[in-house]
């Protein structure tokens, strides 16, 4: 039986092995190798910071989710791809080395958080990233009682697209930051959360940016309103600023501007995952992210798909993506296989919901001027939030299957 191995169970891989196994049956033999046992729903790590979620209440149990539906789970670390031999190396739990064999890969296992780049991380820096770093979070800001506020993301590792994948041109560019998504989601949260707890108003926050401006991704008329925003509220504003140390009560960056920072709160730097750059050098490009067509083929190996933030036309690096790019490279094996199926065309679109569940409204941002497109909706309301909450429920409720998403894509 044809074999498919899956790396990586989150967005991409947990949709490239549940399509795989929909549209294939009993015609694939599907096998998902994840570093942990768990995947964590990501969109839901900054409500777990505020005491919304607790993390644990996020976490799909991959032994148990993929054997039900078929797919075989096995934990691991990958630590190598040989794309001319097809074959993974990775080291299971106890630290041995193993090695699985297949006719098809998908590469789902995202970007690495490039934290080693932040001097100081380790003591002071703080994410809602995944879970330990979200409840983490959630302690130290249980005990804050005033000061100041950071709030922002380190510098995108992209590299410069080179070699470029064979899609249309528009669908990929450099950007400043991988997602400013979660940036935005908690300077709405924040507030709110300070608010409750009735220190807000001993507090200072300032957002920044590597960029020329917060959400370089989205339209300028949406900048705008999301800067009138923070200046309603009498945040500060520090643009071009390329974090690159923490400290006790600052942040630092390249160039040495300081943020007062009691509390630094950040998306890390993004960058390829070790394992992709480990792997046959021409499968990868100069920024370590995977070049494909608009079917999700490795541009060198036919069998090769990249899914999800390890590919390199995903920009920002977004969730709503690795869905799509998922469910159009398994769309395409079905019809190598022998089962035909439409295959969809890729629509790069930033789609993502901000939320303050503690206000009860949430910001929906659908916006395509990043890719040339002229939609730059974002449109705070009370229906939104509850979009997000749905989002949640429906990734819990189906352990990541996110077959329902292209219908209810306006989450
Ligand atoms: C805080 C936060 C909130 C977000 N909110 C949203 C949102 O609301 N909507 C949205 O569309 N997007 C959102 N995003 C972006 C979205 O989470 C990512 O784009 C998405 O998770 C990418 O999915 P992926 O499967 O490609 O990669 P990842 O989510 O990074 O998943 C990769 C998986 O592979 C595993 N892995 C990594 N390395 C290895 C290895 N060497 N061996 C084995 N396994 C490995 C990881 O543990 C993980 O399970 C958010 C991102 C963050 C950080």
């Amino acid at each position: 039986m044809t074999k498919l191995l899956v790396l990586g169970g989150r967005f991409a891989g947990l949709t490239a092995a549940y399509t795989a196994k929909r549209l294939l049956g009993d015609k694939i033999d599907v096998t998902l190798i994840n570093n942990t046992p768990y995947a964590a729903f990501r969109p839901g790590m900054p409500h777990v910071s505020i005491g919304v979620f607790k993390a644990e209440d996020l976490l799909v149990d991959l032994g148990t989710a993929l054997p039900a539906k078929g797919i075989k789970f096995k934990q691991g670390t990958v630590t190598k791809i040989d794309a001319k031999k097809n074959r993974v190396e990775y080291d299971d739990p106890s630290g041995h080395k193993q090695t699985e064999d297949y006719d098809y890969l998908v590469v789902g296992f995202g970007a690495k958080l490039g934290i080693e780049h932040i001097k100081g991380w380790h003591e002071y820096g703080n994410s809602v990233c995944e879970p330990d770093y979200a409840t983490a979070l959630h302690e130290k800001l249980e005990k804050f009682q005033g000061g100041n506020i950071a709030i922002g993301s380190g510098i995108f590792y992209q590299g410069t697209l080179t070699p470029r994948g064979t899609y249309p041109k528009n669908w990929a560019a450099p950007a400043d930051s991988a997602c400013e998504g979660p940036v935005f989601e908690m300077s709405l949260m924040i507030p709110a959360y300070l608010k409750k707890r009735g220190i807000l108003d001993k507090t200072h926050i300032t957002i920044f940016s590597p960029g020329e401006e917060i959400l370089t991704d989205i339209s300028k008329e949406s900048r705008g309103v999301v800067k009138s925003l923070y200046s309603s509220q009498g945040f500060d504003m520090v643009w071009n600023f390329k974090l690159a140390e923490v400290r006790k009560d600052e942040i630092v960056s390249e160039d040495g501007k300081t943020i007062k920072a009691d509390i630094a709160i950040i998306l890390p730097p993004y960058e390829h995952n070790d394992a992709v750059t480990n792997s046959t050098p021409d499968l990868f490009d100069d920024g370590g992210f995977i070049p494909t067509d608009a079917h999700m083929r490795s541009i060198k190996y036919d069998n090769i798909y990249a899914c999800g933030d390890a590919n390199q036309m995903t920009v920002p690096k977004l969730g709503y993506l690795a869905v799509q790019t998922s469910r159009i490279a398994m769309q395409d094996l079905a019809n190598r296989l022998g089962v035909p199926t439409k295959i969809d065309e890729y629509h790069p679109e930033v789609v993502c919901i901000a939320d303050n569940p503690l206000e009860g409204f949430a910001i929906a941002v659908n916006d395509t001027t990043f890719y040339g497109g002229t939609k730059g909706l974002a449109v705070p309301s009370p229906t939104n939030h509850m979009k997000k909450e749905l989002f949640t429920k429906y990734f819990m409720w189906t352990n990541g299957d996110m077959a329902l998403d292209k219908y209810l894509a306006s989450w």
